[in-house]
This record gives C-alpha cells, structure tokens and sequence, in this order.
C-alpha cells in the first residue's frame, strides 16, 4: 500500500501541473528519519529549476514526471508516501516541494509518515537501466489477458506471490491481490501453471474490473487512515473490500467465514467456500 489505483490517483491529481516550468525544488526540513532523494538536494534542485514538465506519468507504483530536459522525476510512496497538492495531513512528515512558475497548481508537495519513499531524478539513461524494460514487468492495466498467462502461467509460484512480482506485472499489491482471486473464485495458493487458460482469462478480467473500480473510487484508505488522494480526502474503495483484513467476517458471496493465511511473508484473505482447493493442484499443504 500505496498500490496502481491509489497511485494512479496521485498522479491524477497532478496531472495539471504537465506544461508548468519548475520555479523551485527544496528537500522540506524535518526531524524524522531523511527519505532517500537523489541526487543531492542541491544538485537536484539545480537540474529541476527551469525545466518544464511534459508528462506526467505512472509507472507501477511511481509517480513519474517526464521533463523537457530528458530526465524523470520519480515520487515512489513505498508504504506511507502521498503526493499531494494541498493541505497535507501533518506538517512534520513533508519531505519535498516543488513550486510550478504557473498553471493550476502552484506547488507538489512528497509527503512521508514513516519515510521509507524516495523522491529520484534520473536522466533517461538511468531510468532505462533501473525501471525501463526487463526491470519492470508492462503495467497491470496496459496487459491483455494472453500476455498476462504468458507472462506468469509457466510458473510454479502460487498465483497471489506471483501477482505481487513487480517483474512479471507492475501495480498489483497485497491488498488487490487478494480482491483480485476472491472475484475470481481462484484460491491463492494455487500454482500458476496448473491454471487454465480460461481461468488466466478470468483473472485479467476481474484484475480489470477490480483496478478500474477501485480508481473511480479514488482508492483505498485503510483503518490507519494513512493513505489520501492528492486533495487530503479519503479514498472510497475500502467500503468495497470483499476480503482484505476481513478474517473471520462473512464473505459477500457465500457468507463463509474469511480466512488468513501468510504467503512469503504476507498475509493473504480468502473465502474458503468461494475460492476452493484441490490439495492435489497446491503448490505447498498448508
Ligand atoms: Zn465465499
């Protein structure tokens, strides 16, 4: 968390500042732990000021700003980052500003309660090397369901670990992952080659349907009350959970109890009724 459509979110709310000059960059004093900003705050500030941005873009789970210059701004908000334009939820945990010559929007603000985010200018080159292809897998929104099952069915990974592989899809988190298999009726432990090409087509719909709906809504603003869209207001799809941090809850579909179990160190939900095992077609026997 922040995942595609909680970022997706972000960089909408952004979005007007593509065609504005950079006027000012400036690393926000702070007295909690630095995030990680490269280069230096001086050296970004002097290749940031007069640049204008063209683009204003998402890769994954990044907030991406493609400048005149050649090089790219990246916001990534981890686990508590925001990008916001106004009012941030706390003064103390604003960690950098910029300030736009004009338009709509006169200053983006990186926003970072436990400060594990990065704010990053790279020239086109290192961006290349770093997240360009072979580093991040297309966008979960921008794949077509053959090219998911290509990308993923040979596998012997459970399909919910799989989906988080930002190699393999880029976007999907903990959160949606489990949303995603419960819509899906497919149950997380599954091996992802001993999936049918009809279910792969099944997944890549309801992985659709779940991102779409859940960047109408704005995201998902969990009981932390941590993420918020770039205005400072919550998102809406929490309301819309069907499994996330549901253990023990009745599912929406079957009323069955939802389980948790932990996969590579995550904790996954699932309605046992709904997204039923074969132990045979498991990757492990819980
Ligand atoms: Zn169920």
């Amino acid at each position: 968390m922040p995942e595609l459509p909680e970022v997706e979110t972000m960089r909408r709310g952004i979005a007007a500042i593509a065609g504005s000059r950079i006027a000012g960059a400036e690393r926000v004093k702070c007295q909690r732990r630095p995030i990680s900003i490269q280069p230096r705050p001086a050296a970004l500030s002097r290749r940031l000021i007069g640049t204008t941005v063209e683009e204003v873009g998402r890769l994954g789970k990044r907030v991406v700003l493609k400048l005149d210059s050649g090089d790219r701004l990246i916001f990534e908000p981890r686990m508590t980052g925001l990008v916001l334009v106004a009012d941030p939820p706390t003064r103390e945990h604003l960690r950098f500003r910029l300030d736009m010559a004009s338009g709509p929007i006169p200053h983006v603000w990186y926003w970072d309660r436990r400060g594990l985010g990065s704010v990053r200018l790279f020239t086109k080159q290192q961006f290349d090397e770093r997240l360009g292809n072979g580093r991040m897998g297309p966008d979960a929104l921008a794949l077509s369901a053959d090219e998911l099952c290509q990308r993923l069915g040979y596998s012997r990974r459970p399909i919910k670990v799989a989906l988080l592989d930002q190699r393999a899809i880029a976007g999907i988190g903990n959160l949606y992952a489990s949303e995603i298999l419960h819509l899906a009726r497919i149950h997380p432990a599954k091996r992802c080659d001993l999936l049918t090409r009809q279910q792969w087509q099944v997944v890549h719909e309801r992985m659709i349907d779940v991102l779409e709906k859940a960047i109408l809504l704005e995201g998902s603003t969990l009981s932390d009350g941590t993420y918020r869209n770039a205005l400072n207001q919550s998102g809406g799809y929490q309301s819309h959970h069907r499994v996330y941090d549901r253990a023990g809850k009745p599912c929406a579909s079957c009323g069955s109890q939802i389980e948790r179990i932990v996969q590579a160190q995550r904790s996954t939900f699932f309605c046992p009724k709904c997204q039923t095992k074969r132990r045979s077609e498991l990757a492990f026997r819980p």
